[in-house]
Order: structure tokens, then C-alpha cells, then sequence
């Protein structure tokens, strides 16, 4: 089994298309790639329902969609029998867990990935950056305990590229690394919660996957479930790369990947 788990639907220029088409030839793509089944994960604040909880400009500005027409289309092409599943990138929001969680347990989600794009209002994978505000060593801590506090907080499945913090290329020592992804992955371990290997980084500053594979061992090592990933904001990235998250996985050791039906997950084995 072979699941590309984050993309976000877009027509040419990479506009916002929620619509069946746009699922259609997204699949088609999938499908073209031996790709047995993809999920699609719209970043949530392009959802006028969610505005209240950005205070980013960012954010805040892209809030104009309709959550009803996105979960329709993906759920429409669900019916005729495509392999699709419908979910959603949430960004952490402090504070926020309650308010969201009611706000998002009407739709029927197959899975929600978790993703943190900001720390108090300062960017990780964009500028101003957080490392330039804390440093580096501050900066990863910080982040990798939101991403602790999203883990447990229940509001989502799966960590999407778990360590964007790197996306710039700013690391920190081995000896901080080591007791950052071993505190992490303490907390991770209980709660069931997968986490994404992603292509995307490979395009990025960092050119790299997504997340390291000292951490992916240390995950596996704990019983941490993973999730395959092309990040795909166009159909022709639709599981681009996904050979390289594969053969990580393998290599670190996992043998299966998580399938989500209804935020069920289940294991089937990979490739
Ligand atoms: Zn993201
Ligand atoms: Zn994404």
C-alpha cells in the first residue's frame, strides 16, 4: 500500500480549485504513479469558518473559502468510488484546542494533520523567523514543544512535516538535537499520533525530508506510526519523491503505514 497523505487542491497558477475536477485529476496523477490511494489536506485557514482564530496577516487574509464546498467535492469523488480521503492541515492555535475541536467535529474528517507554521506570531517555514527572534537552540525547543502540546492535545492524527523548523537550514548541536527529539518523542509515544515523512523539504532551503531520521528511529523505536507525504500544491507533485520517503522508512525499519477511515487509523503494509 502505497498513500499520499498531504496535498492541497489547485487548478493552473496554483489557484484554489475546490471542486470534484480538481480531485479528479489529482487522482489521475495518483494513479499514473501506482499510487493506491491520496488525502487531501486544505491548509485551515482558507476557511471563512475558522477566521476568528488567526491573527496572522497571512492567515487572515486567505480566510475566504467555504469548508461545505471543499468537503463536498473530495467527498463527492469518495462516492463515485475514488481513493480519496478527506482531511484537513490544521495549524496549532494555543488556547484553542476546545474551540476547534467543536468547530471541526461536524465534517466528516478521515483524518486531521496537525502542522505548526508559527510560534507567537513569528514564522517557521517564513519571515520573520522565530530562529531570528530566539536563536537557534530557543527556537527548536520552542517549537518542538508546541508540537508536543499539539500531539497531545487529541485535535489531530498525524504531524505534518514534523521538523519544519529546519527549513531555513539552521540546526542546532547534536547533544540539544538528541535531548530535543528524546523529549519529543517521550510525549509523542503515548498518544498514537502518526508522523509524516514528507518529500517537500526536498524543495525547500533545507532540501531535505522531512523529519530527520534520527527522529523517525527514535519514533519507531517507541511504537510512533508514519504517514507518507508529497505536500503537492499542484496535481503534477502529486507523490513526488514518494520512492524517497519510502525507502527512509524502510530503512529506519517500518514495514507498514497508517490508513485512516473516519479518524481510524489503521496499519497496512507499506509499498
Ligand atoms: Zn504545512
Ligand atoms: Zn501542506
Amino acid at each position: 500500500m502505497i498513500a499520499d497523505y498531504h496535498m492541497h487542491p489547485r487548478g493552473p497558477g496554483e489557484s484554489i480549485e475546490h471542486t470534484l475536477e480538481t480531485v479528479e485529476r489529482y487522482v489521475e496523477v495518483a494513479r499514473q504513479r501506482g499510487i493506491d490511494e491520496i488525502g487531501f489536506t486544505e491548509h485551515i485557514y482558507y476557511f471563512r469558518e475558522t477566521l476568528d482564530f488567526w491573527t496572522v496577516p497571512y492567515q487572515y487574509e486567505r480566510c475566504v473559502y467555504g469548508l461545505d464546498a471543499y468537503c463536498d467535492s473530495v467527498l463527492e469523488a469518495k462516492r463515485l468510488g475514488l481513493p480519496v480521503k478527506l482531511g484537513l492541515e490544521v495549524d496549532w492555535v494555543p488556547g484553542s484546542v476546545e474551540a476547534l475541536a467543536e468547530l471541526l467535529g461536524s465534517y466528516a474528517w478521515d483524518y486531521l494533520l496537525g502542522s505548526i507554521h508559527y510560534v507567537d506570531g513569528l514564522g517557521i517555514d517564513s519571515r520573520p523567523t522565530l530562529i531570528e527572534e530566539l536563536g537557534a537552540e530557543r527556537a527548536w525547543e520552542r517549537y518542538f514543544d508546541d508540537l508536543a502540546l499539539l500531539a497531545v492535545s487529541g485535535l489531530v492524527d498525524v504531524l505534518a512535516h514534523p521538523d519544519l523548523i529546519k527549513f531555513f537550514g539552521r540546526r542546532v548541536d547534536e547533544l540539544l538535537l538528541n535531548r530535543i527529539h528524546d523529549r519529543f518523542i517521550g510525549l509523542l509515544g503515548d498518544t498514537g499520533v502518526a508522523l509524516e515523512i514528507s518529500t517537500a523539504g526536498r524543495y525547500k532551503p533545507i532540501g531535505e525530508l522531512y523529519p530527520d531520521r534520527a527522529l523517525l528511529e527514535r519514533g519507531l523505536a517507541r511504537g510512533v506510526p508514519i504517514t507518507l507525504a508529497s505536500d503537492a500544491h499542484a496535481s503534477e507533485n502529486v507523490g513526488r519523491d514518494l520512492e524517497q520517503a519510502i525507502a527512509l522508512a524502510r530503512d529506519v525499519g517500518y514495514t507498514t503505514i497508517t490508513i485512516f477511515e473516519g479518524r481510524q487509523g489503521r496499519q497496512e503494509l507499506l509499498g
